[in-house]
């Protein structure tokens, strides 16, 4: 590019990655390669690494930067932009490279670090993030919530009369019943083997008692089929706490526990606080 910022030279990746001929390109401005919200600040940006001492540096910005492509299609970048100047003229060379792979594949390596295999559901290690930050939002701003920790009934016996794979349908069955019952917001997580943890933001113990309540009824008129095709049926068992101005992220997951531990000896298929 020139001192204008127009387009100089256009290599033949950079005709490959944004679908132009270096002809259609060559004259007009680089500002055309991005996406429009990003324009309006590159003059400014230009001219301060113009005027600045350093010969070279990397784009980066707190947003991905987006490039466009002749069909309009817009794709991640990375960019490092130099300049030298030649007799008295200022020229920049810019590599941009497409990074869209990476980025597909980071998203995918997030997604997977946040969710369980089986059953699709969010896993403990999102569920611990969510936790911190709605309790964040408790201490700031006082929105209650509660935690519903479930634990499945007498499970080892569906595993060691119908098989393990069954056992893994009725993991995935109750994710899916579960679901249909608690609404968007609430977040609901495997938190491991046959134990489930569920966050009900802006709600109160008595209303948190009802959906568990309800999700109970519900898992209770489940049936998954066995290999040979018979009706499987199971419980679960609910502990229910509302968090308190003197719990903490720990405190909090301990005493839904204790509750599930009351459901539990008190003849499980039950919700207890
Ligand atoms: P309780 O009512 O006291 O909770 O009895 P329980 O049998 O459910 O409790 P226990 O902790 O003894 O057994 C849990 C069982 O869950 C044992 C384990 O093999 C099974 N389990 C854990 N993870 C999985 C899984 O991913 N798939 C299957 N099929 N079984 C699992
Ligand atoms: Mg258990
Ligand atoms: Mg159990």
């Amino acid at each position: 590019m020139d001192a204008q910022q127009n387009i100089q030279l256009f290599n033949n990746a950079a005709e490959k990655i944004f679908g132009y001929s270096a002809d259609e390109i060559l004259g007009q401005s680089i500002t055309r390669l991005m996406k429009e919200k990003f324009r309006a600040n590159h003059g400014n940006y230009i001219k301060q690494f113009a005027d600045s001492d350093i010969q070279s540096r990397d784009m980066i910005s707190r947003v991905m930067i987006l490039a466009v492509k002749k069909d309009g299609s817009e794709f991640p970048v990375e960019i490092t932009i130099s300049k030298i100047s030649i007799n008295g003229k200022k020229e920049f060379t810019a590599i941009i490279r497409d990074v869209s792979n990476r980025i597909a594949f980071i998203e995918k390596l997030q997604h997977k670090l946040n969710t369980d295999n089986l059953t699709g559901l969010n896993n403990r290690n999102y569920f611990d993030g969510q936790l911190v930050e709605i309790s964040q939002q408790y201490k700031r701003f006082g929105h209650t919530f509660c935690v519903l920790m479930f634990d499945l009934d007498k499970f080892k016996m569906v595993n060691d009369t119908y098989g393990h794979p069954i056992g893994d349908k009725v993991l995935q069955e109750f994710a899916k019943k579960t679901k249909q019952v608690i609404r968007e917001v609430d977040i609901l997580a495997r938190f491991g083997g046959e134990e489930f943890i569920a966050l009900l933001p802006n709600t109160r113990l008595k209303a948190a008692k009802e959906v568990a309540n309800r999700i109970r009824q519900r898992i209770s008129q489940q049936i998954v089929l066995s290999q040979d095709h018979e009706p499987v049926t199971f419980t679960v068992s609910i502990g229910v706490a509302e968090f308190s101005p003197h719990d903490d992220t720990e405190s909090i997951i301990k005493r839904a526990d204790d509750a599930l531990y009351r459901a539990k000896n008190s003849g499980r298929n039950r919700v207890s606080d």
